[in-house]
């Protein structure tokens, strides 16, 4: 944590100088949600000694109880006074000119988080109620901070993890830093158990189910009955306050859910910035495993997605996935086009010299579904216009596209709709609606081939 140093003077004035130049390009603005930071540990109890110090002893020792007991009466996690613990809290001269800092030590069993916080005697400190008197920092605040990053708490843009503070300020332990200690420390406020430790999710598949998902209750539900969905499971919740959250390593993250009749509004921040205000409402039937994927800079970063109202729900999150590069996949390219169906839904067809490569494949269920992946501007849905085609929905990126209605009293084979998009990661889905036009004698959805570019 650094001081913000407006009209104080130290000792060590030229390095505060120093200090309040850095500090004028920190933001102030309301985002929250938690950011861990590598470390996570895994279970409650914290144990710490204490060592010097030129604040008074007494009072040094009584700001570091109090911080303590400020964190254990939050219910996530127990801090355990314990003079035989290798961790370590002194109070010394620190030139770097932080208020304090906080590094994380290999582990030492029985003990299990290892720190060594270390709180700069350059400083005025107070310790006591308020108000904290002029020119001096209340040590409480600063170490509810510090034991925030003994957690595996990083800073965010405002309340308590924020990275600065002035003489004088005082912050409490807000919702949002408990949402963090309780994201990785368990205790009951968020589930599904993973009975220990989350870890940072890194490149891969990860289903509702998996404990790099943080479920922020009340009311989630999972679902083992949707046979179209990623491996056969939704998590879902229409609860007030519902969150989720999903922490991973890389430079994309792929969020994989249901739009349906009875979702509604969310929020979508990744490091506590807004990313996204969407919605997963369509009427009439359910569309599976709907993909929408952002992109990060490199490195440690966590994913929100917060219920505004209607029904939020989670099927995967897949980080940085591979997308096929840009081209021409016939309806035979099974590893670049994705078929959602049960069972042999999707028939596979041949011996159409009009259509592309002699085939296409075809669905009459609703709720069937095919789609693909690319990075680019622009794509083409290319299908069979026939006397027996029904409705197709058409979505990309979670956003719910005019539907193409496929009857024609005559065959027009390689019929075509093109989308274009801003230069980006995309992924569309034709979904098999289920109805018709009253000319048509069947409800049959055809995709013969998806040229992207
Ligand atoms: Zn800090």
């Amino acid at each position: 944590m650094k001081p913000n140093l407006t009209s104080y003077k130290t000792k060590s004035w030229l390095k505060m100088t120093i200090s309040v130049m850095i500090l004028s390009i920190v933001t102030t603005t309301s985002a929250l949600a938690f950011k861990l930071s590598t470390r996570v540990f895994s279970i409650s109890t914290i144990t710490f000694t204490t060592s010097g110090g030129s604040l008074s002893s007494v009072d040094f020792d009584d700001a570091i109880n109090t911080a303590a007991a400020n964190w254990n009466s939050t219910g996530t996690i127990l801090f355990v006074r314990d003079s035989s613990s290798p961790n370590l809290i002194s109070f010394e001269s620190i030139p770097s000119g932080e208020l304090a800092i906080t590094q994380g030590v290999p582990l030492s069993s029985p003990y299990r988080i290892g720190f060594i916080m270390k709180f700069n005697s350059d400083f005025v400190y107070y310790n006591g109620p308020n108000p904290v008197p002029p020119g001096a920092f209340d040590l409480r605040t600063v170490v509810r901070h510090e034991f925030g990053h003994a957690l595996g708490l990083s800073h965010v843009s405002s309340g308590l993890m924020k990275p600065v503070i002035a003489p004088q300020e005082v912050l409490g332990i807000d919702s949002d830093a408990i949402d963090g200690a309780s994201y990785l420390y368990q205790n009951g406020s968020v589930s599904p158990s993973p009975g220990g430790l989350f870890g940072i999710a890194g490149t891969g598949g990860y289903d509702d189910l998996s404990t790099s998902i943080g479920y922020k209750s009340p009311n989630w539900i999972t679902a083992s009955w949707p046979t179209r969905a990623a491996s056969g499971t939704v998590t879902y919740s229409n609860g007030t306050g519902t969150r989720a959250y999903f922490s991973f390593n890389g430079t994309r993250v792929t969020r994989r859910y249901t739009m349906a009749n009875n979702r509604g509004n969310y929020l979508i921040y990744i490091d506590g910035s807004l990313r996204e205000a969407g919605s997963g409402f369509v009427p009439g039937i359910p569309r599976w495993q709907i993909a929408k994927t952002y992109t990060t800079s490199p490195g440690d970063h966590i994913l929100e997605v917060r219920r505004i109202d209607g029904y939020i729900d989670m099927d995967q999150f897949i980080v940085n996935v591979v997308f096929p590069p840009a081209g021409s996949y016939d309806d035979t390219a099974t590893s670049q086009i994705q078929y959602i169906g049960v069972g042999g839904s999707w028939i596979a067809s041949s011996g159409f010299p009009l259509a592309y490569n002699g085939t296409v494949r075809y669905s009459n269920t609703a709720e069937d579904g095919v789609g693909t992946s690319w990075y680019g501007n622009k794509v083409t849905y290319v299908f069979t216009r026939a006397s027996n085609r029904g409705i197709a929905t058409v979505t990309i990126d979670g956003v719910s596209q005019e539907s193409i209605d496929l009857y024609s009293g005559t065959t027009i084979w390689q019929s075509s709709v093109a989308y274009t998009l801003p230069v980006g990661y995309h992924t569309i889905f034709i979904g098999i609606s289920g109805d018709k036009n009253g000319a048509s004698s069947g409800k049959y959805v055809d995709i013969d081939r998806f040229i992207t570019q």
